[in-house]
């Protein structure tokens, strides 16, 4: 079996009182706002006398949708993306579509919302308490251990690229919370949402390792032109997969660092590659 990060130290017993706390908390929020509240993408409703609709925010005008009354249901509508495709990371915007739940009461609120958004709630009411524990990276990364480890050793800058590419809201949506220490705060848009991180999850730990990879790539294995082999093994799979004539571009799965044509890396290499590539391009866009 595959080594795993170590996990995230949140909030490993959550205190019955804070969870139902939480749970009671995220209720009121809802039932202020009769239009309902967005929650990652999930559309929260409040319906008198009845509990509780949820559906994806994009399907908020459908009346097609697969109804279910058990808010378990929710763990196989967060299991799956619409293409099929397992979704490693819940906060990935990624939520299939064409789903409701109709939920009586708040108890069953959370439990859908648990599946959907694992620790949210507890998350969102606890931030807003002013009691939300944040980790910075290099305390995360000091616990990290085997093939881990060397996320230890990833640069600042890398650090920063890496949550850029990572973190931000076209790829995940919660709203990071968490710097590279106590005194380099994460340069980058932390995003809009409700969902707080506190801490980097094993997502991020994962792709931390690989950059760290690609970092010590560029200390010894630069060709003539300045490029690393990762670097043209992206540029290769990027011009094969255009030249075949497919219309649309193939990800790789979500957390497949390892290959070209994942998402993330990609976005990583149009923050360290594009500059590279094309200073002058790079200048004229500096945020993307
Ligand atoms: S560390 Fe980044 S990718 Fe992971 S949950 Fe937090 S914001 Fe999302």
């Amino acid at each position: 079996m595959p080594e795993a990060p170590a996990k995230p130290s949140g909030l490993p017993d959550t205190p019955p009182n804070v969870a139902a706390a939480s749970r009671e908390a995220f209720a009121a929020w809802v039932d202020e706002e009769p239009q309902g509240r967005a929650f990652g993408q999930v559309l929260v409703r409040p319906v008198p006398l009845a509990g509780y609709h949820l559906c994806h925010i994009d399907d908020a005008g459908s009346v097609d949708l697969e109804i279910h009354d058990d808010p378990r249901a929710a763990r196989e509508i967060a299991k799956l993306t619409g293409e099929g495709e397992y979704r490693p990371l819940k906060s990935s915007p990624n939520l299939r579509r064409g789903w409701a739940l109709r939920l009586n009461g708040v108890p069953g609120l959370a439990v859908a919302m648990n599946y959907l958004y694992p620790a949210g709630i507890i998350h969102w009411y606890l931030h807003r308490e002013g009691r939300l524990e944040i980790t910075d990276y290099r305390e995360n990364a000091a616990r990290q251990s085997g093939i881990y480890k060397r996320i230890q050793r990833l640069s600042d800058e890398g650090v920063q690229d890496a949550a850029r590419a990572c973190c931000e809201d076209a790829v995940c949506l919660k709203k990071t919370l968490w710097n590279v220490d106590s005194g380099t705060p994460l340069e980058m848009d932390r995003g809009n949402g409700h969902i707080p991180c506190p801490e980097p999850c094993s997502i991020f730990v994962s792709f931390a390792r690989r950059v760290r990879l690609f970092e010590r790539e560029k200390k010894r294995d630069l060709d003539a032109a300045g490029l690393s082999p990762s670097e043209k093994e992206d540029l290769v799979a990027l011009v094969e997969t255009a030249a075949s004539g497919a219309g649309k571009l193939d990800f790789a799965r979500e957390a497949e660092f390892e290959k070209p044509l994942n998402e993330r890396r990609l976005r990583y290499r149009r923050l360290t590659l594009i500059p590279k590539l094309h200073p002058a391009q790079a200048a004229d866009n500096p945020n993307e």
